[in-house]
C-alpha cells in the first residue's frame, strides 16, 4: 500500500503517474490529516502559495515532497517556483501551471528513484508524445547540447533515449516544416478485422459477423467523404496525406474496397496529396484481387503487418495466418508494383524471448520493406489480454528492453532510420514504439498524427477529428460514434458535426 498526503494543491494525478512507473500494481490511497506514521510508503507533497511581489497577476510557490518508509523519513526535496506559467484564469481562481506540475513529478521521481535504486528510460516523461518537448525546444532555438542537457538533467531521460528523441525530432521537423498552413490530412477508418487479436483495444469488429452491414457502412462512409470534400473545397484547404486504417481495411471485399477508393479519388483534390496509405494489415485479409484493386488506385504506401514471424506466436495471439502467408502477401504486393511497404512487429509478445524476436527481424530483413515499425507490447485495458493476463506468459521487462535495443541496432544496420516515436500506457519496460524507414520513406501521416501540428479530419465509425489551432496553442476534437450500427443510422448527424467545424 502507498499513501499520499497532499497539502495545498491536488497533484494526485501527477504523483500517481510517476508512482506507476516504479510500482505498477500497488494500490495508492489518499490520506487526509497530519498523521504521518503509517507503515509502508508515504509520499507527502505540500505546496505553499505566496503573492509575487513584482506582478499581482502571478504567484510564487514553495513546494516540498517527502518520502517516508515505515515511519522513517528517507527523502525530502524543496523547490521555489516563482511566477512562471501560473496565472489567474477567467474565473478569478488560481491555476497551477505546467512548471509546478512538472516540479512535483521531478521531486517524486527523485525520491522514488533514490529509494528503489532504479531509473526509468523516459524519466518523468509519461505522456504519449515525448518528441513534442523537443519540438518546443527546437522552436526556442535551443542547440543540441542544450536539448540533451534539459532532457537528461531536468526530465531525467536516459542519455540513449534523449539521443534517440533528438534524432527522431530532427527527422520529423523536415516533414513538419514542409507542410503549408492550409494543409490538412485525412484519416478513414474501416472498423472490421478477420478476428480480434489478443492485445487489441481498437475499434474492430469481426468482419464475418458484420458482413451484411459492410455495404451500408461503405455507403455511409462515402456520404461522409462527399461532405468533407465539399467542406475542404469551400474552405480552400489542401490535403497533404490520406491514411486508410482501422481495423483492417482489406478485411472488406474487393468490390467495396474499390468503391471506397474510387469515392476518395473522385471527391478529394489529389493534387497536393504526397502520401496515400492503406493499411493492408493482416495477411489473412489480403487477396490478389484486393491488392490489384489497391494497385489500380493512387495509393502509394501500404502496410503488411506480421507482428511476429513465429507461427506458434501467431496462433497464441489469435491471428488466423502463418508466416508463409505474410511472405506470400508481401511478394505479391511487390509484383503488383508497391514500392513503399511498411511492416509492423511487436517486441514482447506473450511467450516470446529475444531469440524469437530477432528471428522475426531476420525474416523481415529478407523481404526488405521500406519501413519497419517496432511496437513494444502494452497491455491495454480494453484488450482480451488484460482480462486473461494470468493465462499468458508476459515477457520480462529486461528481456523486452534487450529486444527494443537490439532492434534499434539491427534495423539501423540494414539502412533504416528512426523517424517517429510514441509511447503508450502500460507499455512493457516503460519503453516506446519506433517507426524506422529508409531515408525519404518516412510516413507523413504518422508524423502529423503524433506531433499534432496539423488538422486531421477523421471519417468512419469511432474516428476522432483533431482540429489544430497553432496560434491559440489549442486542439479541438470532433468525435464520430463508435458503433458501426449507430454510425450508419446517424451519418447525417456525424456530417453535421463536421459542417460545424471551425478552421
Ligand atoms: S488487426 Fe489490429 S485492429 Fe484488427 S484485431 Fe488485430 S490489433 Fe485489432
Amino acid at each position: 500500500m502507498i499513501y499520499l498526503k497532499l497539502d495545498g494543491y491536488d497533484f494526485q494525478y501527477q504523483i500517481e503517474d510517476v508512482l506507476k512507473l516504479f510500482f505498477k500494481d500497488e494500490k495508492v490511497t489518499l490520506e487526509n490529516g497530519n498523521n504521518f506514521d503509517e507503515e509502508g510508503i508515504v509520499i507527502q507533497c505540500s505546496v505553499r502559495r505566496f503573492k509575487c511581489p513584482e506582478d499581482e497577476h502571478k504567484l510564487s510557490f514553495e513546494l516540498m515532497t517527502c518520502l517516508k518508509v515505515d515511519g522513517k523519513l528517507l527523502y525530502q526535496f524543496t523547490s521555489d517556483i516563482t511566477a512562471l506559467m501560473i496565472e489567474i484564469n477567467e474565473n478569478g481562481s488560481y491555476e497551477a501551471g505546467k512548471v509546478l506540475k512538472r516540479e512535483v513529478k521531478r521531486q517524486v521521481y527523485k525520491a522514488l528513484s533514490g529509494y528503489t535504486g532504479r531509473e526509468m528510460p523516459w524519466g518523468i516523461l509519461t505522456g504519449i508524445r515525448p518528441a513534442k518537448i523537443v519540438h518546443e525546444m527546437l522552436d526556442r532555438k535551443l542547440k543540441k547540447e542544450q536539448i540533451m542537457d534539459e532532457l537528461v538533467n531536468y526530465y531525467f531521460v536516459s542519455r540513449n533515449k534523449a539521443a534517440l528523441l533528438y534524432e527522431v525530432a530532427l527527422s520529423e521537423k523536415i516533414i513538419l516544416d514542409s507542410a503549408n498552413a492550409d494543409m490538412v490530412s485525412i484519416y478513414i477508418g474501416i472498423p472490421f478485422c478477420p478476428t480480434r487479436c489478443l492485445y487489441c483495444s481498437f475499434t474492430s469488429n469481426p468482419v464475418k459477423k458484420y458482413e451484411k452491414m459492410v455495404g451500408s457502412y461503405i455507403k455511409a462512409l462515402r456520404k461522409e467523404i462527399k461532405s468533407v470534400g465539399k467542406i475542404l473545397a469551400d474552405k480552400g484547404l489542401k490535403i497533404q496525406s490520406i491514411y486508410i486504417g482501422g481495423g483492417t481495411p482489406t478485411a472488406i471485399d474487393a468490390q467495396h474496397l474499390g468503391e471506397l477508393l474510387k469515392e476518395i479519388e473522385d471527391t478529394f483534390c489529389m493534387d497536393d496529396v504526397k502520401e496515400y496509405t492503406l493499411e493492408a494489415g493482416r495477411p489473412d485479409s489480403i487477396t490478389e484481387e484486393k491488392l490489384a484493386t489497391i494497385a489500380r488506385s493512387r495509393v502509394n504506401r501500404i502496410s503488411i503487418n506480421p507482428q511476429t514471424m513465429k507461427d506458434e506466436t501467431l496462433v497464441r495471439i489469435g491471428r488466423s495466418h502463418t508466416s508463409g502467408d505474410i511472405i506470400e502477401a508481401f511478394n505479391l504486393a511487390r509484383e503488383l508494383g508497391f514500392d513503399n511497404i511498411n511492416m509492423d512487429v511487436i517486441a514482447g509478445l506473450p511467450g516470446e524471448d529475444i531469440n524469437d524476436f530477432m528471428y522475426t527481424l531476420d525474416e523481415i530483413k529478407k523481404l526488405a520493406p521500406e519501413s519497419i515499425t517496432v511496437h513494444t507490447m502494452s497491455v491495454k485495458r480494453a484488450s482480451r489480454l488484460n482480462d486473461e493476463k494470468n493465462s499468458y506468459d508476459l515477457t520480462d521487462e529486461d528481456e523486452v528492453t534487450k529486444m527494443v535495443d537490439s532492434a534499434y541496432e539491427f534495423i539501423k544496420d540494414i539502412g533504416l532510420k528512426p523517424y517517429y516515436l510514441y509511447r503508450q500506457k502500460n507499455i512493457l519496460g516503460n519503453l516506446e514504439n519506433i517507426g524506422y524507414s529508409k531515408p525519404g520513406a518516412e510516413s507523413i501521416y504518422n508524423i502529423q498524427i503524433m506531433e499534432e501540428r496539423q488538422t486531421i479530419i477523421a471519417l468512419g465509425a469511432g474516428a476522432t477529428t483533431k482540429l489544430v489551432y497553432p496560434k491559440e496553442d489549442r486542439i479541438e476534437r470532433v468525435f464520430n460514434v463508435k458503433s458501426v450500427e449507430e454510425y450508419i443510422s446517424r451519418i447525417d448527424e456525424m456530417i453535421g458535426r463536421k459542417e460545424n467545424m471551425r478552421f
